[in-house]
C-alpha cells in the first residue's frame, strides 16, 4: 500500500540550492547532461548486473533512455530502463547527499571567477540536483531491478521532500525496473522547454553517450522515434577497423566542414594514460582565416567541455577532434586540470603523436606530403615556436618550398649550400619585389627559399636559435660573396659623394666588383634591424604604436665597379656634373624599385626623372 512521508532534506542543502543556482547560471545547460548521465550509467551498471549473473530475471536487455518534453505541462522527463532505486537507496544517495565536504569546498572557493565550471556539481555527488537550476519541483519514481516496490520522490527547491513507498502508479513512466526523473521547468529554465533548444542540448552533451537516447516530444508515436545519438563513436574503434571513409563522415558530421581534412590521427593510449580520440588537420585557406579548431572533451562518451587549453596544447587547438578522457572527473576544474600530472602526460603523448604523424608522412610518402605541406606549414611553424620538444621532434619533416620550384629540408638545403655559402639560408618574402636579387643569386647556382607568410621571420628566429651557426638571410641583406668578382675594386670618392647626394637620407655607399656587370648597383639592409623594423611594424598593425625606424636601418647602397655604367657615370662626374647627377638618381631610384616596393611619391618621380632623361636621348 502506497505510502507517503514528509522530510526535508538538511539545512545544508537549502544552503546549496541558492548556491547551485547562481555558480551554475551561465550553464545551467549541463543540468541534462548531468541527468541523461546518471540515467545512463544506471542503464550500464544494470548491463555489467546481468553480465556477471547477480541480476536474474530481467526481461531483455537494458537499453534505452528517453528525454520527454511536454512544452504545455513544462516539463522534461528522462526515463531509463536502468539499474533503478529501492527506497534505501533513494534516501541514501539522493536525499542524504555527502554535503560536509561540499559545503567545505564551497565556503573554499565562493566567490571564485571560474568556480561555474569547477565542478563541486558532480565532484561531490550533486549532479542530479543541478536539475533544481531549473526545476522549482523534480519528481523522481524510480523501481529497482531488484524487485522492490516503487517509490516517488518529489522536492520542491527549498529542499523539502515527499517519499511515497509502494508507488503505485510508477507503470505509467517505467517499464519494470528503471528511473524516471521528471523535471517541472521554473522561469529560469523556461527556454530548454522549446524543442529546438532542448535537441540542441542533447545534442551538444549526449551525441555520443553509450546508452541510445530517443526524443519524445509526444508528437510521434514510440515506434517512429529513432535514437539521436551514437552509441559507438568512431574513436572508440580500433584504427585497424576504421575506413578512410568512416573518418571523412565522422569529421563531416561533428564538425559540420565539408572542406576535406588533410589527414587524421586515431588516438588509442593504453594504461596508464587511457584515452582515445580522433584530431583531424582541418584544411585552412588563407593566412587570416581564424585559426581557432575544435578539440571536444568527453568523458566516457559523454561530452565535458570545448577546448580545453590545459588539456591540448594550444598550437594544436587549431584541430579538429575529440578526445575521451575517462580518467578525468566528469566535472574537472580549471585549477584540477592545470596541476594534473596525468593531463600534462596526455598533452605530451598527443604532441608526440602528431610529430609522429608528420615524420611518417615526410617518410613514406613524401611527394602526398610535399603536396599539404602549404597547409600544414603554418601549424607546424606555429607548433615549433611554441614547444621545443615538437620542433625537436619534427625538425627534419619541416619543408622549405624553392623559388625554384619544389621543396627543401633545411638538411638538405644546408648539405647543398656547404660549399658556396655554408650555414647561409639565403630568402626572399616577396618572389616578385626581390626578383632581381633572387635572379642574381640562381645565375650563381644560389638556391633562394620562399618565406612571405608573417609568421615566418618569426619562425626562423627559433630555428637560428635551436641550430648554432644557422643563418636565415634575405636577398636583400647583403651580398653573397659568390657574387664578387676577385678582380680590383677602387673606391671612387666624387661616385660615391654624387649617389650620397641622390640617396636617401643616412644611406651608406660602399663599392664591390661584382661578377655580374649588368647591375650598377644594390641596395642591402641589414637582417636584424629588418627583422626588428618588421616586427615593430605588426606590433602597430595589431594596435601598438607606429614605428619608429631602426638606428642601422638605413641602406647600404653598393656600387659595382665592374659596372660599365658606372664607368661612364665617373666619367660624368667630370664632364657633365648635371647629367651625371641625373643618371645616379636614377640608377638609385632603379635599385630601390628592385628592392622594394615603392611609395607613391617616389614612383611619380622616378616615371618624371625617366621621361626627362628620354628627352635628352
Ligand atoms: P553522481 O552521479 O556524481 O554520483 P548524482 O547526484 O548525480 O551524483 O547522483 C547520486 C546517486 O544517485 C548516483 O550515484 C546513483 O547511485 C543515484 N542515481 C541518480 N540517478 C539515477 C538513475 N537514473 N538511476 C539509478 N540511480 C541513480
Amino acid at each position: 500500500m502506497a505510502n507517503t512521508e514528509h522530510g526535508g532534506i538538511s539545512i545544508e542543502l537549502e544552503h546549496i540550492f541558492p548556491i547551485i543556482k547562481k555558480w551554475l547560471y551561465s550553464e545551467k545547460e549541463i543540468f541534462l547532461r548531468e541527468i541523461v548521465s546518471n540515467a545512463c550509467d544506471a542503464v550500464t551498471k544494470l548491463r555489467r548486473l546481468i553480465s556477471l549473473g547477480e541480476a536474474k530475471n530481467i526481461e531483455g536487455t537494458p537499453s534505452r533512455i528517453t528525454v520527454k518534453l511536454d512544452s504545455d505541462a513544462k516539463t522534461i522527463t528522462v526515463i531509463d530502463d536502468g539499474i533503478g532505486m529501492t527506497e534505501e537507496e533513494l534516501t541514501n544517495y539522493i536525499c542524504r547527499i555527502a554535503l560536509s565536504g561540499a559545503l567545505d569546498f564551497i565556503e573554499k572557493y565562493e566567490g571564485e571567477s571560474d568556480a561555474a565550471s569547477s565542478g563541486i556539481i558532480g565532484h561531490f555527488g550533486l549532479g542530479f540536483y543541478s536539475s533544481f537550476m531549473v526545476s522549482d519541483t523534480v519528481d523522481v519514481i524510480t523501481r529497482s531491478y531488484t524487485g522492490a516496490p516503487a517509490v516517488k520522490w518529489t522536492c520542491s527547491d527549498d529542499g523539502q521532500y515527499d517519499i511515497t513507498t509502494n508507488y503505485d502508479n510508477a507503470d505509467a513512466y517505467i517499464d519494470g525496473h528503471g528511473t524516471a526523473v521528471i523535471m517541472h521547468i521554473n522561469d529560469e529554465g523556461a527556454e530548454f522547454l522549446s524543442e529546438y533548444k532542448l535537441r540542441d542540448v542533447i545534442n551538444k552533451y549526449c551525441a555520443f553517450m553509450p546508452v541510445e537516447i530517443f526524443f519524445d516530444n509526444g508528437k510521434e508515436s514510440d515506434d517512429e522515434l529513432k535514437p539521436v545519438n551514437d552509441t559507438e563513436p568512431l574513436w572508440q574503434k580500433n584504427p585497424s577497423d576504421c575506413t578512410e571513409e568512416e573518418y571523412s563522415e565522422f569529421y563531416r558530421k561533428v564538425f559540420a566542414d565539408y572542406k576535406e581534412p588533410l589527414f587524421h590521427i586515431h588516438l588509442k593510449a593504453d594504461y596508464p594514460l587511457n584515452f582515445k580520440g580522433i584530431l583531424y588537420f582541418p584544411r585552412i585557406s588563407g593566412e587570416f582565416e581564424s585559426l581557432e579548431g575544435l578539440v571536444k572533451l568527453y568523458y566516457n562518451q559523454v561530452f565535458v567541455a570545448d577546448n580545453i587549453k590545459e588539456v591540448i596544447p594550444e598550437y594544436l587547438l587549431m584541430l579538429k577532434g575529440v578526445l575521451d578522457c575517462p580518467e578525468l572527473p566528469l566535472n574537472v576544474s580549471r585549477s584540477y586540470l592545470q596541476n594534473s600530472g596525468y593531463v600534462s602526460k596526455i598533452s605530451a603523448h598527443i604532441t608526440k603523436k602528431v610529430a609522429d604523424k608528420l615524420n611518417s608522412m615526410f617518410n613514406t610518402d613524401r611527394e602526398n606530403y610535399e603536396s599539404l605541406w602549404r597547409d600544414l606549414k603554418t601549424f607546424v611553424e606555429y607548433g615549433c615556436m611554441r614547444d621545443t620538444k615538437f620542433a625537436d621532434r619534427v625538425k627534419a619533416s619541416v619543408l622549405y618550398e624553392k623559388c625554384s620550384g619544389g621543396f627543401v629540408t633545411l638538411e638538405e638545403y644546408l648539405e647543398s649550400a656547404k660549399e658556396k655559402h655554408e650555414n647561409k639560408i639565403y630568402y626572399t618574402t616577396d618572389k616578385t619585389a626581390q626578383a632581381r636579387y633572387i635572379s642574381m643569386l640562381a645565375a650563381e647556382g644560389i638556391e633562394v627559399v620562399l618565406l612571405d607568410k608573417i609568421i615566418d621571420t618569426q619562425y626562423i628566429n627559433t630555428v637560428e636559435m635551436a641550430s648554432e651557426g644557422v643563418k636565415f638571410l634575405r636577398v636583400d641583406a647583403e651580398i653573397a660573396d659568390i657574387l664578387k668578382d676577385d678582380g680590383e675594386c677602387t673606391d671612387n670618392p666624387a661616385v660615391a659623394e654624387i649617389f650620397k647626394k641622390v640617396a636617401a637620407e643616412g644611406t651608406k655607399i660602399t663599392f664591390e666588383r661584382f661578377k655580374d656587370k649588368s647591375a650598377p648597383a644594390l641596395l642591402h639592409v641589414s637582417e636584424e634591424t629588418r627583422r626588428i623594423e618588421d616586427m615593430m611594424r605588426l606590433y602597430a598593425m595589431n594596435g601598438g604604436t607606429a614605428p619608429m625606424n631602426m638606428p642601422g636601418s638605413e641602406p647600404t647602397l653598393t656600387v659595382n665597379t665592374a659596372s660599365p655604367l658606372i664607368a661612364k657615370l665617373a666619367d660624368k662626374c667630370e664632364s657633365d656634373p648635371a647629367l651625371a647627377e641625373k643618371m645616379a638618381k636614377q640608377i638609385y631610384m632603379l635599385c630601390l624599385l628592385s628592392q622594394r616596393r615603392l611609395d607613391s611619391d617616389e614612383l611619380l618621380g622616378l616615371l618624371d626623372d625617366s621621361f626627362s632623361l628620354l628627352e635628352l636621348l
